[in-house]
């Protein structure tokens, strides 16, 4: 990993609040998504550090498919030719956000990727469990990667907001298992291209807020990630 640590400098660090959502329909998660939200909060709650591995391991995939696509088409970086992760904390609003200059996702692909579950592994993994039982979970987290769900272990509310070459800029909101909304962002494509993920941080996850957490969990998960990480801090 390239890890840098800086303190936000005027506008080193992309706006970060949370967008303002207009009144949109609430679509349901597939019941597989609800059956593995509800399994990886009731059995990973010891292991809440590794929603920041996962995070972060989807930037990275973000990042590797937009470079791949560049090798194809030179355009597909635009004006954001910088591949990267910020993280950055705003300690006042409890808001941890993690963003990549990646491939983003479309309006449909937000309601896919982040409403369904598509991947072979899922079923594989909830056969583990029915087979071990939730205790053996601990052991297979790390073989399955439990993905962006595991991001409810740490917050009761989450905004994505992404951009893809493909569409406009939309913004994914939920609170834990209500389900989801998306809608178009009204402040306009501000990201150009990526993903920015707001985690509105629950009470006894506050210690993920805190700069020295957030580097020791990068350094102990995220060792091997090809691209840089610059973590911001907003202490002065
Ligand atoms: P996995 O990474 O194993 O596919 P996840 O639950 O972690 O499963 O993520 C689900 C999907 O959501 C990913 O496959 C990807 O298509 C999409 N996704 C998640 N995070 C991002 C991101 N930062 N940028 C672009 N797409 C993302
Ligand atoms: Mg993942």
């Amino acid at each position: 990993i390239l890890l840098f640590v800086g303190l936000v400098l005027g506008t080193s660090v992309p706006d970060y609040s949370v967008p303002p959502v207009a009144e949109t329909t609430k679509h349901a998660y597939q019941t597989e998504v609800s059956r593995m939200m509800k399994l990886i909060v009731n059995s990973l709650y010891k292991s809440k550090e590794i929603f920041l591995r996962e995070l972060i391991s989807n930037a990275s995939d973000a990042l590797e498919k937009i470079r791949t696509a560049s090798l194809r088409d030179e355009g597909a970086l635009g004006g954001v030719r910088d591949l990267n992760i910020t993280i950055a904390v705003d300690q006042e609003k409890g808001v941890l956000m993690i963003r990549d200059t990646g491939i983003g996702m479309t309006k449909e692909q937000l309601r896919e990727n982040l409403g369904t579950i598509a991947k072979s592994g899922t079923a594989e993994f909830f056969q583990t469990i029915e087979k071990h039982g939730l205790n053996s979970t601990q052991n297979f987290i790390g073989q399955f990667g439990v993905g962006f769900y595991s991001a409810f272990l740490v917050a009761d509310e989450i905004t994505v907001v992404s951009k893809n070459n493909e569409d406009e800029q939309y913004v994914w909101q939920s609170r834990e298992e209500e389900g989801f909304s998306i809608s178009k962002d009204v402040r306009g494509n501000t990201l150009e291209r990526g993903t920015m993920i707001l985690l509105h941080m629950k009470e006894d996850a506050k210690e993920f807020l805190e700069d020295s957490k957030l580097r020791e969990l990068i350094k102990k998960h995220s060792e091997f990630i090809n691209f840089p990480i610059y973590l911001y801090s907003t202490k002065t």
